[in-house]
This record gives C-alpha cells, sequence and structure tokens, in this order.
C-alpha cells in the first residue's frame, strides 16, 4: 500500500461549537487599548462607531470560550473542518525523518483563512442592523473574503485597496467586484485621510495604514457603516482559533503531537487561529511544542520592531495599542506577500512574544519562493506568497532534523494558495526578485515618531 497521501478529515459535526480566547489563559493580562485623545484605556462606548458590539466584547473577553453562533458554524461547513495533511511526498524530497503536517486552509471559497472571521464579522454586524461594511485590503485575500461574507448576509462591502495591489493584482479586485463588492484604489480622493496623502505625494503606492484611515473614517461618517479588520484584533485572533481547534483534533487522529508549530504572520491571525490552541495546551503542561511565527525579513515587525504602543494607521485615527511595531509612519517596499505588509503585530500575538511563549524568525523572499516551488512540486498546492513563508522554516526545521539525525514532528499552517498571485512566481521564475535588508537608521527613525504614552 502506497503512503503519498495522508489525510486526517473530521465529519462536518465536529466544527468546534466554541473559539478558544487564550487570553483567559494568559500568565499576564494584556496592556489596554489607550484612546488616542486621553491617553487612558478606552472604553466600550469608544469602538462602538466602528464595530458591532459583539465584536468589541470579545476584544476584552477572558472568557475562554465563545460560543459560534449556528449560523457561522452553517456558513463553516462549506470548507470546515478542513484538511490536515501529512506531507509524504515533500519529506522524501528532503529526505528527512522529521513527520511533517499541514493544515491547509485554501479550501475556503476566498482560497485562505479569512473568511472563517468574514463570516463571523459579518454576522454579527447584520443582526446589530448595520447595512455597510468598509474595510482595507492588501493582496485582496481579506477584501474578497469580506465581499463573500457580506453578500451572504446582505450586506454592502466597499473595500479601500492599496493601491499598488489594486494595479499588480487585477484579478483580485474582479473577484472582490464578482462577489459585489465596490472596490476603491487607496489613497483615494474619497476621504480626508486619502487626499492629505495625495498631496504630499500624487504618486503614493499606498499602504495597509492609509487603507484603514480610509475605511475607518468612512465608517465613523455614517451610522448604518460599521469597519471590518480582517487581521491583528483580538476577535479576529479568537475567530481563527477554529483552525487549531481542528488541528489539535486532527493530530490526535494521526496518533502524533507536534514538536513544532509553525505559521507566517503579517498581522498574525492564521498563526494565532492555529496556535493558540496548541499553547493553551502548553499553558496547561499538556504538551510542549516549539512555536514560531515567520514575518517577511522587508518587514520584520517581531524580530526587529519595538515592542510599544503605537497607532494602527498611518493618520493616527486608530486608538493606541501596544505591539511590536516598525512605527506607523513606516513603509515597507513593494515585496510580494502583500498580506505581510503591515507596520505592526496583532497585540495577542506581540504579548505572546513578549512572556516567551513563542518565538519569532525572519526569512527574505527568495528563499521564500524556492520553498514554495519545492512545496507545489512534491504536496502539488501552490501556496500563497504568504504562506510560503511557513513553508521555508518547515523545509528548514525539516533539514536540522536530517542534519542531528532527529525525527520531530513539524505542524504548519497553509494559510492559503497562491492562484491569484501568480505574476509574484512568473517575477522569481524570471530573476526580477530581490533580498533586501533594512539598515538600522531607517528603521530608528521610524522608531522615533513612535507616539509617547505616559502609561509606559
Ligand atoms: C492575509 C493573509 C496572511 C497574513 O495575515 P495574518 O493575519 O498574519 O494571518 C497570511 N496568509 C494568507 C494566505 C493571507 O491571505
Amino acid at each position: 500500500m502506497s503512503d503519498d497521501t495522508v489525510k486526517f478529515l473530521l465529519p462536518e459535526d465536529r466544527i468546534p461549537r466554541a473559539w478558544y480566547n487564550i487570553m483567559a489563559d494568559f500568565p499576564e493580562p494584556m496592556a489596554p487599548v489607550l484612546h488616542p485623545g486621553t491617553g487612558r484605556p478606552i472604553e466600550p462606548d469608544d469602538l462602538a462607531p466602528l464595530f458591532p458590539m459583539a465584536c468589541i466584547a470579545q476584544e476584552v473577553s477572558t472568557e475562554r470560550e465563545i460560543e459560534i453562533p449556528e449560523p457561522v458554524r452553517e456558513i463553516y461547513k462549506q470548507w470546515r473542518p478542513s484538511p490536515l495533511f501529512r506531507a509524504r511526498r515533500l519529506e522524501r524530497a528532503l529526505d528527512t525523518p522529521a513527520r511533517i503536517y499541514y493544515k491547509y486552509e485554501g479550501v475556503s471559497p476566498s482560497g485562505s483563512h479569512k473568511p472563517n472571521t468574514a463570516v463571523a464579522q459579518a454576522f454579527y454586524n447584520r443582526e446589530e442592523g448595520v447595512k455597510r461594511l468598509t474595510t482595507e485590503t492588501g493582496a485582496g485575500q481579506w477584501g474578497s473574503s469580506l465581499a463573500f461574507a457580506g453578500q451572504i448576509f446582505g450586506l454592502e462591502v466597499d473595500v479601500y485597496m492599496v493601491k499598488v495591489s489594486y494595479h499588480q493584482k487585477p484579478y483580485r479586485r474582479a473577484l472582490m467586484e464578482a462577489c459585489g463588492a465596490r472596490c476603491v484604489p487607496s489613497p483615494s480622493t474619497e476621504t480626508a485621510a486619502g487626499r492629505a496623502i495625495l498631496e504630499a505625494d500624487p504618486d503614493s503606492n499606498g499602504a495597509l495604514g492609509i487603507a484603514i484611515s480610509e475605511a475607518v473614517e468612512m465608517a465613523a461618517q455614517r451610522d448604518d457603516t460599521k469597519y471590518a479588520l480582517g487581521s491583528v484584533l483580538n476577535h479576529v485572533m479568537i475567530h481563527q482559533s477554529v483552525i487549531g481547534l481542528e488541528a489539535l483534533e486532527q493530530m490526535e487522529m494521526a496518533g502524533d503531537a507536534p514538536d513544532v508549530v509553525i505559521a507566517c504572520a503579517g498581522g498574525g491571525s492564521n498563526f494565532a487561529g492555529l496556535v493558540t490552541p496548541f499553547l493553551g495546551r502548553k499553558i496547561k503542561g499538556e504538551m510542549s511544542p516549539r512555536v514560531v511565527a515567520v514575518e517577511p525579513a522587508a518587514c520584520p515587525t517581531l524580530t526587529r520592531g519595538r515592542f510599544a504602543y503605537d497607532f494602527g494607521d498611518t493618520a493616527h485615527l486608530t486608538p493606541l495599542v501596544k505591539m511590536h511595531t516598525l512605527g506607523a509612519s513606516f513603509m515597507p517596499p513593494g515585496f510580494h506577500a502583500g498580506g505581510l505588509r503591515y507596520h505592526g503585530m496583532g497585540p495577542m500575538v506581540s504579548h505572546m512574544l513578549h512572556l516567551g511563549l513563542i518565538e519569532a524568525v525572519s526569512h527574505h523572499q527568495l528563499g521564500c519562493f524556492e520553498a514554495g516551488v519545492t512545496f507545489a512540486r512534491t504536496e502539488g498546492i501552490v501556496p500563497a506568497p504568504e504562506s510560503t513563508h511557513a513553508v521555508k522554516e518547515a523545509v528548514d526545521e525539516a533539514l536540522r532534523c536530517k542534519a542531528e539525525g532527529t525525527a520531530r514532528a513539524i505542524l504548519f499552517n497553509l494559510s492559503g494558495h497562491g492562484h491569484f498571485d501568480m505574476q509574484a512566481y512568473t517575477d522569481f521564475f524570471d530573476g526580477k526578485l530581490e533580498d533586501r535588508d533594512y539598515d538600522q537608521a531607517i528603521l530608528d527613525r521610524a522608531f522615533d515618531a513612535l507616539p509617547r504614552v505616559a502609561a509606559e
């Protein structure tokens, strides 16, 4: 019997009934979110113009289990539980004694983990009478996920898309429009924040921080409109925990336990989604995997950023959150993993690093694409450019196992497929991609612009 395809599938009724919230188990609580005007901890009402109350409650919840509403579970059934594979052909190609497992989130309608939270957020907004959602998107995965979720629950969706991606990724825009969203290149002239940027730099490529300012400004102006964020915030991380909860059970089906758990981290949501249920077990002393976040060397938030209070956006409209940050004024270059181009890291993930619960590494894009191609040629799935960062670290770990002659179990999250990012692979094959490092001086300049906060 061949063991080429080893797949662990759970039946539909094993979709978790509750999300896991690691805030219940942190040995130290997270730093409070501060009001940008007063410098005091914000109140739930301060966020009410932007988010539905259900999400605001989750943002500060210390409940360990948060019930997944039945209509959300019903939609999850379209692609959940997602499969967990053992990468036997990759293992053989690497000639490693390691056992490599990956959880595959590319089976969702938009091809990534993002619908896990988009569906939940659209549901809560509909329940609270909202008619329209605004959001930003970098690479386009989040915009298409929210467009899909908005259609299901009858909400209009306006997406401010980072201008460089809008032009580089016309298929993503078409996908969002096909799913019913309106897509606007950011910076735009629709908002004061966008107009200010364009005045200073008419050729601005845009950045996630700018697009966030525009989406927030539009949501704050209208009562029937709220804002939805696809990463970074605690409620998003909580929704994504379905990934890890399923993976825990699937690793048990495999009769194995991971020694290393790996995911890429942009704002941190697919990372938190996979790893928090494992960390919860680790905090209780039930297992002891190493947990590794992988980020691009060109946007090294966790590995070279400061753990400090900062704004989430360029125009300084958002509350102040304590996170690993390169400074809200930091402009990442136009590298290909668009979903990892954010100046900050989710506060929950930043807190995990601060507490020593996780480790962080960075990789350059050439090595990541190489690993992505190896994965495509063995496992047959072309990873999203973001996901290649996790693949790269898993491959490196498997090669370390080979060098040491040890057989560790490696679990990583394949957060999405790369079918809408084939231009990135074309550029890689044509030798057009470069690796960039930053001078400490460039980073220091952005750190100098960090807000001074009395609480620190
Ligand atoms: C958006 C995205 C990411 C990065 O976002 P996180 O919140 O860090 O998970 C990673 N992988 C894929 C496929 C994405 O679409």
